[in-house]
């Protein structure tokens, strides 16, 4: 396949009317062909015009239609072969191995949602029949399911190319939904956007579906990105990345005369507890685990283990020996983009001027190698001075912790406590200390969308039972998942038919359940037909 530079909108490619540039491989700091384009405003609401006109046609289609779709855009990503991971990897950094897992991610999330969606346990159907002579007064027949909620607005993230962009959890939710999709693309991987895109294309063909299901807009200066989200066609928004770009546009959204949710994932420092009595017992293999975790992908993940918390004793001393010694064998790092390196190291240089903060150790330096390489870094800070320093819990992307050393258990608990909201919360502790720790649970439930016992942060498991979300700042509302089939409630509304024809009401509510759902009908799940 060939990458043109052009913009997909309402099923045809064209050239950017708002300038033009070209990636950058971060591994050598230079330019990849070919050049790219970006959109005008005019070209934002083309797309957004078509994604409104398909709306009502893509949400008539059955479960079964839409299931079929989710599986093309799965086969057309794969039929894109080697080309996909080959600029995966020339774009990111990633090496071609990180590509083919993230397609393999990919494709396997848009088929579990195929088959999610067939169950129709999203629909969430519930039917409460009629009772004409329920005294005082009759009840009326009501019928409750959940439908698209309308166009919705994807912001690819930077650090997961495939799995996190232009087909990637917040696109397969809200097609699985049968909501149309515009992508904003990112612009740290615009080639690989396209493949994509040609794949998703396809798949609308194929499908027979309107066009104006799936467009992508690549633009830059945040122009682009702000015009889609105040668009009033435009019905909700899905984002992962910064707090700064996730509240920007959360805020955007709220000031529309229509305000709209956005569901952003933003910045976490997924605390990891280290329990006493597990270090006691193990301090080196945590500190092996840790540090894996820590330099997985650079630490470019938004769940990477940013801060650790442990009452400071000999099993301690012995675990940052372990770390550092493990971290020292870590090669520096290519990071996704100037930006981001960048970022990085002013991140960390802030970090080490902090009062109380000290090095445990570094990766290898980055001495004469090409790109936007970074080292490695573990820190160490006293409980008394992160307490004092709100800083010192800021989200530094990329593979650097603060290890937050306690003088006892309560110090420690007023350290986890003073924590903002979180997507992960690790706890590293034997079976006699999880059992006699009911308040540091009870605290961390509070503040974290996934509480993790003896594994690492790292890895978030595409499946129906993932929570991938927390209170704020992980995320702008803690009652959704961004990952994981239960990701596609947030781009349906629920709707209510109240004494409504039988013969007109949409099948999932129909007597005779012709799509043979679970239901929950006057108050007890089944999936009978209702004899009414
Ligand atoms: P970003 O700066 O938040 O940008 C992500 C996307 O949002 C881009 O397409 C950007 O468009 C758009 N955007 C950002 N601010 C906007 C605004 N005010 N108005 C309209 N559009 C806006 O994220 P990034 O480029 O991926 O990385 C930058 C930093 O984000 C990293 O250093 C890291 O701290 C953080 N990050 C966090 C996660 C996470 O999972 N939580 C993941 C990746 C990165 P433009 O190109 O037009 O600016």
């Amino acid at each position: 396949m060939m990458i043109t530079g052009q913009q997909l909108i309402n099923g045809l490619w064209v050239q950017g009317e708002a300038g033009q540039y070209q990636a950058v491989n971060p591994a050598a700091a230079a330019f990849i062909e070919p050049v790219m384009s970006y959109a005008s405003k005019a070209q934002v609401h083309q797309a957004v015009a078509a994604a409104a006109a398909a709306a009502p046609v893509f949400a008539a289609t059955s479960l079964q239609q839409r299931a079929e779709f989710l599986e093309l855009c799965a086969d057309e990503i794969m039929a894109l072969g080697d080309a996909l991971p080959e600029r995966v990897a020339l774009e990111t950094g990633y090496p071609k191995a990180r590509g083919e897992g993230e397609r393999a991610r990919t494709v396997n999330q848009l088929r579990l949602f195929a088959s999610s969606i067939r169950s129709g346990e999203y629909l969430n159907i519930r039917i409460d029949t009629a009772l004409p002579d329920r005294q005082p007064l009759p009840r009326p027949d009501i019928r409750y399911t959940n439908q698209p909620i309308g166009p919705v607005v994807v912001f690819g993230a930077s650090n997961f190319p495939l799995a996190f962009s232009v087909a990637g959890g917040d696109t397969a939710a809200a097609l699985a939904a049968g909501c149309p999709v515009i992508v904003k693309g990112h612009n740290s991987h615009p080639g690989t956007c396209e493949l994509v895109a040609q794949a998703l294309h396809k798949a609308v063909q194929k499908a027979g579906l309107p066009a104006g299901v799936f467009s992508l807009i690549m633009g830059a200066g945040r122009e682009v990105g702000s015009e889609l989200v105040v668009a009033p066609a435009v019905k909700a928004v899905g984002f992962t990345g910064s707090l700064a770009g996730g509240m920007a546009l959360f805020q955007l959204a709220n000031n529309r005369p229509e305000p709209i949710p956005v569901f952003a994932e933003m910045g976490s420092v997924n605390p990891v507890v280290l329990l006493p009595e597990a270090l006691e017992q193990n301090a080196e293999g945590i500190a092996a685990g840790f540090v894996g975790s820590l330099t997985l992908g650079v630490g470019q993940f938004c769940v990477n283990p940013g801060v650790a918390v442990a009452i400071q004793n000999p099993a301690l001393d012995r675990f940052c020996a372990a770390a550092s010694a493990a971290l020292a064998k870590v090669p520096a790092g290519v990071m996704l983009n100037e930006g981001i390196a960048a970022a990085y190291q002013k991140g960390t240089a802030h970090l080490s001027a902090q009062s109380g903060v000290e090095l445990v150790g570094s990766g290898e330096a980055v001495g004469e190698k090409a790109g936007f390489c970074t080292q490695a870094k573990l820190f160490k800070v006293t409980a008394e001075a992160f307490l004092a320093n709100p800083h010192l819990q800021e989200e530094v992307f990329g593979h650097v912790s603060v290890l937050v050393s306690c003088a006892d258990q309560a110090q420690l608990l007023a350290v986890v406590r003073t924590l903002k909201g979180q997507l992960t919360g690790t706890l590293q502790a034997t079976a006699a200390e999880l059992a006699t720790q009911a308040e540091l649970i009870s605290v961390l439930r509070q503040k974290v969308g996934r509480l993790v016992v003896n594994n690492f942060p790292t890895g978030v498991e595409v499946c129906d039972a993932m929570m991938h979300g927390g209170p704020f700042p992980a995320a702008t509302d803690a009652r959704f998942t961004s990952v994981g089939t239960a990701s596609i409630a947030r781009f349906v509304r629920p709707i209510c038919f109240q004494n409504y024809p039988a013969e007109l009401l949409p099948p999932e509510l129909q007597n005779a359940n012709p799509w043979g759902l679970p239901r929950l009908v006057n108050g007890v799940k089944t999936s009978a037909v209702v004899d009414a």
